[in-house]
Protein backbone atom coordinates (compact mmCIF):
# COMPACT_ATOMS: atom_id res chain seq x y z
CA UNK A 1 0.00 0.00 0.00
CA UNK A 2 1.37 3.51 -0.87
CA UNK A 3 0.57 6.52 1.80
CA UNK A 4 0.49 9.84 1.09
CA UNK A 5 -1.04 12.65 2.84
CA UNK A 6 -2.55 14.50 -0.13
CA UNK A 7 -3.39 12.64 -3.64
CA UNK A 8 -3.63 14.25 -6.22
CA UNK A 9 -5.99 13.07 -9.32
CA UNK A 10 -4.55 14.39 -12.36
CA UNK A 11 -1.75 16.83 -12.70
CA UNK A 12 -2.67 19.34 -15.69
CA UNK A 13 -2.09 23.08 -14.01
CA UNK A 14 -4.73 22.72 -11.24
CA UNK A 15 -3.53 19.55 -10.35
CA UNK A 16 0.45 20.88 -10.38
CA UNK A 17 -0.39 24.43 -8.95
CA UNK A 18 -2.13 22.59 -5.81
CA UNK A 19 0.75 20.37 -5.14
CA UNK A 20 3.66 22.94 -5.81
CA UNK A 21 1.71 24.99 -2.93
CA UNK A 22 1.34 21.90 -0.51
CA UNK A 23 4.53 20.70 -0.94
CA UNK A 24 5.82 24.62 -0.26
CA UNK A 25 3.85 23.50 2.70
CA UNK A 26 5.78 20.64 3.62
CA UNK A 27 3.09 17.77 2.77
CA UNK A 28 3.86 14.68 1.60
CA UNK A 29 2.00 14.70 -2.01
CA UNK A 30 1.72 12.46 -4.53
CA UNK A 31 0.15 13.02 -8.20
CA UNK A 32 -1.44 9.82 -10.06
CA UNK A 33 -2.30 10.60 -13.93
CA UNK A 34 -3.25 8.29 -16.19
CA UNK A 35 -0.89 9.92 -18.95
CA UNK A 36 2.83 9.44 -18.24
CA UNK A 37 4.41 13.05 -18.76
CA UNK A 38 5.16 14.95 -21.23
CA UNK A 39 1.65 15.15 -22.41
CA UNK A 40 0.00 16.43 -24.65
CA UNK A 41 -3.24 18.25 -24.14
CA UNK A 42 -6.25 19.25 -26.36
CA UNK A 43 -5.71 23.52 -26.22
CA UNK A 44 -4.83 26.18 -28.44
CA UNK A 45 -2.10 26.15 -25.73
CA UNK A 46 -2.77 30.54 -24.62
CA UNK A 47 -2.19 31.88 -21.51
CA UNK A 48 -2.49 35.12 -20.05
CA UNK A 49 -0.03 37.50 -17.89
CA UNK A 50 -2.33 36.29 -14.78
CA UNK A 51 -1.53 32.56 -15.41
CA UNK A 52 2.64 33.87 -15.06
CA UNK A 53 2.37 35.83 -12.33
CA UNK A 54 -0.20 33.76 -10.39
CA UNK A 55 2.33 30.72 -10.90
CA UNK A 56 5.29 33.04 -10.22
CA UNK A 57 6.48 31.58 -13.03
CA UNK A 58 10.09 32.81 -14.57
CA UNK A 59 9.55 33.19 -17.90
CA UNK A 60 13.83 33.35 -18.21
CA UNK A 61 13.82 30.03 -16.71
CA UNK A 62 11.25 28.76 -18.92
CA UNK A 63 12.84 30.30 -22.25
CA UNK A 64 16.21 28.80 -21.57
CA UNK A 65 15.12 25.35 -21.50
CA UNK A 66 14.34 25.65 -25.15
CA UNK A 67 10.45 25.29 -24.48
CA UNK A 68 8.09 27.48 -26.85
CA UNK A 69 7.24 30.77 -25.57
CA UNK A 70 5.29 33.04 -27.87
CA UNK A 71 4.78 37.02 -26.67
CA UNK A 72 1.20 38.19 -28.55
CA UNK A 73 0.72 41.91 -28.36
CA UNK A 74 -2.45 41.89 -30.10
CA UNK A 75 -5.39 40.18 -31.87
CA UNK A 76 -7.01 39.94 -35.41
CA UNK A 77 -10.35 39.77 -34.75
CA UNK A 78 -13.61 39.18 -36.84
CA UNK A 79 -17.04 37.47 -37.61
CA UNK A 80 -16.47 34.22 -39.24
CA UNK A 81 -16.48 34.48 -42.85
CA UNK A 82 -16.00 38.62 -42.44
CA UNK A 83 -13.07 40.93 -42.28
CA UNK A 84 -10.33 41.09 -40.22
CA UNK A 85 -9.25 44.06 -38.06
CA UNK A 86 -5.89 44.22 -35.84
CA UNK A 87 -5.79 45.61 -32.33
CA UNK A 88 -2.27 45.85 -31.07
CA UNK A 89 -1.55 46.80 -27.29
CA UNK A 90 2.09 47.75 -28.10
CA UNK A 91 2.95 45.67 -25.24
CA UNK A 92 2.99 41.69 -23.97
CA UNK A 93 -0.56 40.87 -23.14
CA UNK A 94 -0.59 36.85 -23.66
CA UNK A 95 1.76 34.34 -24.69
CA UNK A 96 1.55 31.33 -26.81
CA UNK A 97 2.86 27.82 -24.98
CA UNK A 98 2.91 24.43 -26.26
CA UNK A 99 1.17 22.20 -23.26
CA UNK A 100 2.72 19.17 -24.23
CA UNK A 101 5.77 21.50 -22.83
CA UNK A 102 4.05 23.63 -20.18
CA UNK A 103 2.46 21.06 -17.98
CA UNK A 104 5.21 18.98 -17.84
CA UNK A 105 7.44 22.29 -17.11
CA UNK A 106 4.69 22.89 -13.93
CA UNK A 107 5.18 18.96 -12.89
CA UNK A 108 8.69 19.23 -12.43
CA UNK A 109 8.61 22.18 -10.69
CA UNK A 110 6.18 20.74 -8.71
CA UNK A 111 8.58 18.91 -6.55
CA UNK A 112 5.85 16.50 -5.92
CA UNK A 113 6.04 12.59 -6.30
CA UNK A 114 4.54 11.59 -9.58
CA UNK A 115 2.92 8.31 -10.12
CA UNK A 116 2.40 8.41 -14.41
CA UNK A 117 0.61 5.75 -16.48
CA UNK A 118 -1.96 4.99 -13.61
CA UNK A 119 -5.57 5.32 -13.94
CA UNK A 120 -7.48 6.21 -11.29
CA UNK A 121 -10.19 3.38 -11.58
CA UNK A 122 -11.38 3.06 -8.33
CA UNK A 123 -12.42 5.68 -5.62
CA UNK A 124 -13.86 4.60 -1.67
CA UNK A 125 -13.83 6.03 1.60
CA UNK A 126 -12.46 3.97 4.39
CA UNK A 127 -12.01 4.89 8.31
CA UNK A 128 -11.57 8.54 7.39
CA UNK A 129 -9.55 7.95 4.18
CA UNK A 130 -9.36 7.58 0.70
CA UNK A 131 -8.56 4.38 -0.78
CA UNK A 132 -7.89 4.46 -4.46
CA UNK A 133 -6.98 1.45 -6.69
CA UNK A 134 -7.15 -1.02 -4.30
CA UNK A 135 -3.68 0.56 -3.58
CA UNK A 136 -2.49 3.94 -2.35
CA UNK A 137 -4.22 5.09 0.96
CA UNK A 138 -4.72 9.05 1.29
CA UNK A 139 -6.53 11.89 3.45
CA UNK A 140 -6.87 13.79 1.24
CA UNK A 141 -7.98 13.72 -2.37
CA UNK A 142 -7.75 16.60 -4.85
CA UNK A 143 -9.80 16.27 -7.91
CA UNK A 144 -7.68 17.88 -11.11
CA UNK A 145 -8.82 15.03 -13.14
CA UNK A 146 -10.34 17.66 -16.04
CA UNK A 147 -13.83 17.15 -17.34
CA UNK A 148 -14.19 13.42 -16.69
CA UNK A 149 -12.13 13.51 -13.03
CA UNK A 150 -13.31 10.31 -11.21
CA UNK A 151 -13.44 12.33 -8.05
CA UNK A 152 -16.07 14.73 -9.64
CA UNK A 153 -17.70 11.81 -10.66
CA UNK A 154 -17.75 10.22 -7.04
CA UNK A 155 -18.69 13.66 -5.80
CA UNK A 156 -21.45 14.39 -8.20
CA UNK A 157 -23.38 11.49 -9.51
CA UNK A 158 -25.25 12.26 -13.14
CA UNK A 159 -28.32 14.42 -12.68
CA UNK A 160 -28.73 15.37 -16.15
CA UNK A 161 -26.77 16.91 -19.24
CA UNK A 162 -24.40 19.67 -17.99
CA UNK A 163 -24.61 22.67 -20.94
CA UNK A 164 -20.42 22.35 -22.09
CA UNK A 165 -18.38 23.50 -24.30
CA UNK A 166 -17.10 20.89 -26.71
CA UNK A 167 -14.24 22.49 -28.75
CA UNK A 168 -11.48 20.76 -31.53
CA UNK A 169 -7.78 21.64 -32.29
CA UNK A 170 -4.86 20.53 -34.26
CA UNK A 171 -1.19 21.58 -33.94
CA UNK A 172 1.77 21.30 -36.33
CA UNK A 173 5.02 22.85 -37.59
CA UNK A 174 4.36 25.77 -39.77
CA UNK A 175 4.06 23.81 -42.97
CA UNK A 176 6.12 24.90 -46.11
CA UNK A 177 3.30 26.38 -48.28
CA UNK A 178 3.33 28.99 -45.08
CA UNK A 179 0.77 30.38 -42.62
CA UNK A 180 -0.30 34.24 -42.97
CA UNK A 181 -0.94 34.95 -39.59
CA UNK A 182 1.18 37.16 -37.52
CA UNK A 183 3.05 35.71 -34.79
CA UNK A 184 2.14 38.40 -32.30
CA UNK A 185 -1.14 38.66 -33.15
CA UNK A 186 -3.35 35.42 -33.28
CA UNK A 187 -6.89 35.11 -35.06
CA UNK A 188 -10.06 35.05 -33.60
CA UNK A 189 -12.93 34.57 -35.65
CA UNK A 190 -16.22 34.76 -33.83
CA UNK A 191 -19.94 32.88 -34.50
CA UNK A 192 -23.12 35.78 -35.09
CA UNK A 193 -24.49 34.31 -31.80
CA UNK A 194 -21.05 34.99 -29.74
CA UNK A 195 -21.74 31.50 -28.49
CA UNK A 196 -18.20 30.02 -29.42
CA UNK A 197 -15.31 31.18 -31.63
CA UNK A 198 -12.51 30.02 -33.73
CA UNK A 199 -8.62 30.51 -33.50
CA UNK A 200 -5.49 30.47 -35.85
CA UNK A 201 -2.08 30.75 -33.38
CA UNK A 202 1.56 31.03 -34.25
CA UNK A 203 3.99 29.70 -31.14
CA UNK A 204 7.17 29.43 -32.60
CA UNK A 205 7.67 27.39 -35.36
CA UNK A 206 4.03 25.62 -34.76
CA UNK A 207 0.52 26.67 -35.54
CA UNK A 208 -2.62 26.16 -33.28
CA UNK A 209 -5.65 26.11 -35.20
CA UNK A 210 -9.54 25.05 -33.52
CA UNK A 211 -13.04 26.21 -33.10
CA UNK A 212 -15.07 25.72 -29.63
CA UNK A 213 -18.74 26.27 -28.92
CA UNK A 214 -21.18 26.48 -26.16
CA UNK A 215 -24.03 23.72 -26.97
CA UNK A 216 -23.21 22.44 -29.96
CA UNK A 217 -24.79 18.72 -31.57
CA UNK A 218 -22.39 19.26 -34.62
CA UNK A 219 -19.00 20.52 -33.70
CA UNK A 220 -16.73 18.14 -36.12
CA UNK A 221 -19.11 20.28 -39.67
CA UNK A 222 -18.59 23.68 -37.45
CA UNK A 223 -14.75 23.15 -37.76
CA UNK A 224 -14.90 21.98 -41.06
CA UNK A 225 -16.29 24.63 -42.38
CA UNK A 226 -14.34 27.24 -40.65
CA UNK A 227 -10.96 25.47 -41.64
CA UNK A 228 -12.28 26.08 -45.55
CA UNK A 229 -12.96 29.69 -44.79
CA UNK A 230 -9.19 29.94 -43.44
CA UNK A 231 -8.08 28.14 -46.69
CA UNK A 232 -10.27 30.03 -48.47
CA UNK A 233 -8.83 33.70 -46.68
CA UNK A 234 -5.57 32.60 -48.12
CA UNK A 235 -4.52 32.28 -44.45
CA UNK A 236 -3.44 28.33 -44.49
CA UNK A 237 -3.10 27.70 -47.91
CA UNK A 238 -2.03 24.43 -47.63
CA UNK A 239 -5.15 23.45 -45.45
CA UNK A 240 -4.98 21.23 -42.50
CA UNK A 241 -2.35 18.24 -42.70
CA UNK A 242 -3.91 15.40 -39.60
CA UNK A 243 -6.72 15.15 -37.81
CA UNK A 244 -8.54 17.47 -35.40
CA UNK A 245 -8.24 15.81 -31.50
CA UNK A 246 -11.39 17.30 -29.17
CA UNK A 247 -12.38 17.35 -25.81
CA UNK A 248 -15.29 19.21 -23.56
CA UNK A 249 -15.56 21.33 -20.58
CA UNK A 250 -17.35 23.61 -18.31
CA UNK A 251 -17.62 27.08 -17.94
CA UNK A 252 -17.91 28.96 -14.36
CA UNK A 253 -21.09 30.63 -15.33
CA UNK A 254 -22.96 27.09 -15.74
CA UNK A 255 -21.29 24.50 -13.21
CA UNK A 256 -23.48 23.15 -10.55
CA UNK A 257 -20.94 20.54 -9.69
CA UNK A 258 -20.28 20.03 -5.37
CA UNK A 259 -17.04 21.36 -5.02
CA UNK A 260 -16.53 19.68 -1.30
CA UNK A 261 -16.76 16.47 0.68
CA UNK A 262 -14.83 15.09 3.41
CA UNK A 263 -11.60 14.90 2.47
CA UNK A 264 -11.75 16.07 -0.47
CA UNK A 265 -12.05 18.98 -3.27
CA UNK A 266 -12.45 19.76 -6.57
CA UNK A 267 -10.21 22.48 -8.92
CA UNK A 268 -9.94 23.39 -12.42
CA UNK A 269 -11.99 21.45 -15.08
CA UNK A 270 -13.07 18.98 -12.68
CA UNK A 271 -14.81 22.02 -10.82
CA UNK A 272 -15.60 23.24 -14.39
CA UNK A 273 -14.02 26.88 -14.06
CA UNK A 274 -12.82 27.77 -17.29
CA UNK A 275 -13.61 31.35 -17.78
CA UNK A 276 -16.71 32.74 -19.99
CA UNK A 277 -16.47 33.75 -22.74
CA UNK A 278 -12.92 33.15 -23.63
CA UNK A 279 -13.40 29.64 -22.23
CA UNK A 280 -9.73 30.62 -20.94
CA UNK A 281 -9.45 27.45 -18.34
CA UNK A 282 -5.61 27.87 -17.48
CA UNK A 283 -6.29 30.51 -15.59
CA UNK A 284 -8.95 29.10 -13.92
CA UNK A 285 -6.94 25.97 -12.86
CA UNK A 286 -3.94 27.37 -11.20
CA UNK A 287 -6.16 29.84 -9.57
CA UNK A 288 -8.55 27.23 -7.65
CA UNK A 289 -5.21 24.79 -7.69
CA UNK A 290 -3.97 27.48 -5.15
CA UNK A 291 -7.22 28.18 -3.75
CA UNK A 292 -7.03 24.51 -2.67
CA UNK A 293 -4.45 24.10 -1.16
CA UNK A 294 -4.52 27.38 0.89
CA UNK A 295 -7.94 25.76 1.95
CA UNK A 296 -6.32 22.29 3.06
CA UNK A 297 -3.40 24.01 4.61
CA UNK A 298 -5.86 26.22 6.68
CA UNK A 299 -7.85 23.24 7.25
CA UNK A 300 -5.08 21.67 8.72
CA UNK A 301 -5.19 17.75 10.04
CA UNK A 302 -9.33 18.16 10.23
CA UNK A 303 -10.16 18.66 6.67
CA UNK A 304 -14.41 17.81 7.01
CA UNK A 305 -16.21 19.25 4.33
CA UNK A 306 -17.74 21.83 7.08
CA UNK A 307 -13.63 22.80 7.27
CA UNK A 308 -12.89 22.62 3.73
CA UNK A 309 -16.40 25.19 2.73
CA UNK A 310 -14.57 28.11 2.77
CA UNK A 311 -12.87 26.92 -0.28
CA UNK A 312 -16.14 26.40 -2.29
CA UNK A 313 -17.31 30.21 -1.37
CA UNK A 314 -14.17 31.57 -2.40
CA UNK A 315 -14.40 29.51 -5.97
CA UNK A 316 -17.54 30.79 -5.75
CA UNK A 317 -16.87 34.67 -5.37
CA UNK A 318 -13.82 34.89 -7.52
CA UNK A 319 -15.20 32.68 -10.62
CA UNK A 320 -19.08 33.65 -10.56
CA UNK A 321 -20.56 30.75 -10.39
CA UNK A 322 -23.98 31.30 -10.77
CA UNK A 323 -25.79 28.22 -12.20
CA UNK A 324 -28.52 28.07 -9.80
CA UNK A 325 -29.09 32.30 -10.07
CA UNK A 326 -29.58 31.44 -14.40
CA UNK A 327 -31.77 29.16 -14.16
CA UNK A 328 -35.29 29.99 -15.28
CA UNK A 329 -33.55 33.38 -16.71
CA UNK A 330 -34.70 33.26 -20.05
CA UNK A 331 -32.14 33.65 -23.12
CA UNK A 332 -31.85 36.76 -24.58
CA UNK A 333 -33.41 36.73 -28.39
CA UNK A 334 -30.62 35.77 -31.25
CA UNK A 335 -31.64 38.57 -33.66
CA UNK A 336 -30.63 40.60 -30.16
CA UNK A 337 -27.31 38.81 -29.63
CA UNK A 338 -26.51 38.36 -34.10
CA UNK A 339 -26.72 42.55 -34.08
CA UNK A 340 -24.97 43.43 -30.67
CA UNK A 341 -22.25 41.00 -32.01
CA UNK A 342 -22.28 42.58 -35.40
CA UNK A 343 -21.79 46.48 -33.43
CA UNK A 344 -19.09 45.03 -31.04
CA UNK A 345 -16.83 43.12 -33.87
CA UNK A 346 -17.19 46.45 -36.30
CA UNK A 347 -16.04 48.95 -33.36
CA UNK A 348 -12.68 49.34 -32.93
CA UNK A 349 -13.28 50.67 -29.38
CA UNK A 350 -15.95 48.01 -28.30
CA UNK A 351 -13.57 45.61 -29.59
CA UNK A 352 -10.75 46.26 -27.54
CA UNK A 353 -12.28 47.48 -24.67
CA UNK A 354 -14.90 44.63 -24.38
CA UNK A 355 -14.05 41.86 -26.39
CA UNK A 356 -10.42 42.25 -25.70
CA UNK A 357 -9.49 43.70 -22.36
CA UNK A 358 -12.63 42.15 -20.45
CA UNK A 359 -13.65 38.98 -21.71
CA UNK A 360 -10.33 38.11 -23.17
CA UNK A 361 -7.91 39.27 -21.40
CA UNK A 362 -9.47 39.78 -17.55
CA UNK A 363 -7.57 42.79 -17.72
CA UNK A 364 -9.83 44.35 -14.52
CA UNK A 365 -9.70 41.18 -12.63
CA UNK A 366 -7.84 41.65 -9.48
CA UNK A 367 -4.96 39.01 -8.90
CA UNK A 368 -5.66 36.36 -6.02
CA UNK A 369 -4.89 38.22 -2.73
CA UNK A 370 -1.29 37.23 -2.15
CA UNK A 371 -0.26 37.71 -5.25
CA UNK A 372 -1.60 41.54 -5.19
CA UNK A 373 1.74 42.72 -6.51
CA UNK A 374 1.38 43.56 -9.96
CA UNK A 375 5.18 43.56 -10.66
CA UNK A 376 5.79 44.04 -14.07
CA UNK A 377 6.53 40.91 -16.02
CA UNK A 378 9.85 39.10 -16.15
CA UNK A 379 12.26 39.87 -19.58
CA UNK A 380 11.63 36.43 -21.48
CA UNK A 381 8.08 38.79 -21.62
CA UNK A 382 9.38 41.29 -23.78
CA UNK A 383 8.48 41.66 -27.10
C1 LIG B 1 -9.68 22.75 -27.86
C2 LIG B 1 -9.42 23.44 -26.55
C3 LIG B 1 -8.67 24.60 -26.54
C4 LIG B 1 -8.39 25.25 -25.32
N1 LIG B 1 -7.60 26.35 -25.35
C5 LIG B 1 -7.29 26.98 -24.19
C6 LIG B 1 -6.37 28.06 -24.18
O1 LIG B 1 -5.82 28.45 -25.21
N2 LIG B 1 -6.12 28.68 -23.00
C7 LIG B 1 -6.71 28.28 -21.82
O2 LIG B 1 -6.48 28.90 -20.78
N3 LIG B 1 -7.56 27.21 -21.81
C8 LIG B 1 -7.84 26.54 -22.95
N4 LIG B 1 -8.64 25.43 -22.92
C9 LIG B 1 -9.11 24.93 -21.63
C10 LIG B 1 -7.95 24.25 -20.89
O3 LIG B 1 -7.32 23.31 -21.75
C11 LIG B 1 -8.43 23.56 -19.63
O4 LIG B 1 -9.34 24.39 -18.94
C12 LIG B 1 -7.26 23.22 -18.71
O5 LIG B 1 -6.41 22.27 -19.32
C13 LIG B 1 -7.76 22.66 -17.37
O6 LIG B 1 -6.65 22.23 -16.62
P1 LIG B 1 -6.83 21.05 -15.55
O7 LIG B 1 -5.52 20.91 -14.86
O8 LIG B 1 -8.05 21.27 -14.76
O9 LIG B 1 -7.13 19.74 -16.42
P2 LIG B 1 -6.24 19.01 -17.53
O10 LIG B 1 -5.25 19.93 -18.08
O11 LIG B 1 -7.24 18.37 -18.44
O12 LIG B 1 -5.47 17.88 -16.72
C14 LIG B 1 -6.17 16.77 -16.21
C15 LIG B 1 -5.19 15.63 -16.01
O13 LIG B 1 -5.91 14.56 -15.37
C16 LIG B 1 -5.52 13.33 -15.93
N5 LIG B 1 -6.61 12.36 -15.73
C17 LIG B 1 -7.84 12.37 -16.30
N6 LIG B 1 -8.55 11.30 -15.88
C18 LIG B 1 -7.75 10.62 -15.03
C19 LIG B 1 -7.91 9.40 -14.29
N7 LIG B 1 -9.03 8.68 -14.33
N8 LIG B 1 -6.87 8.98 -13.54
C20 LIG B 1 -5.71 9.69 -13.47
N9 LIG B 1 -5.51 10.84 -14.17
C21 LIG B 1 -6.51 11.29 -14.94
C22 LIG B 1 -5.26 13.66 -17.40
O14 LIG B 1 -4.37 12.72 -18.00
C23 LIG B 1 -4.65 15.07 -17.30
O15 LIG B 1 -3.24 15.03 -17.27
C24 LIG B 1 -8.92 24.76 -24.11
C25 LIG B 1 -9.69 23.58 -24.12
C26 LIG B 1 -9.94 22.92 -25.33
C27 LIG B 1 -10.76 21.67 -25.31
Amino acid sequence: MIRCEALIVGGGPAGSSCASRLVAAGRDVLVIDKATFPRDKVCAGWITPAVVRALALDLNAYAAEGLTLQPFTGFRTGAVGGALRTTDFGETVSYGIRRCEFDDYLLRRSGARVLGGTPVATLRRERGEWVVNDRIRAEIVVGAGGHFCPVARHLNPPRGRERVVVAQEIEFPVPASGCLVPAATPDLYFWPDLMGYGWCVRKGDHVNIGAGRLDCDDLPATVRAFAADLARRGILPGGVPGKWKGHAYLLNRTTARQLVADGALLVGDAAGLALAPSGEGILAAVESGLLAAEALIEASDRPSADALAPYADMVARRFETRAERLAGVPAVPSWIVGAAAQVLLRSRWLTRRVLLEDWFLHRRRPQLPWRSDNAPLPAAAAD
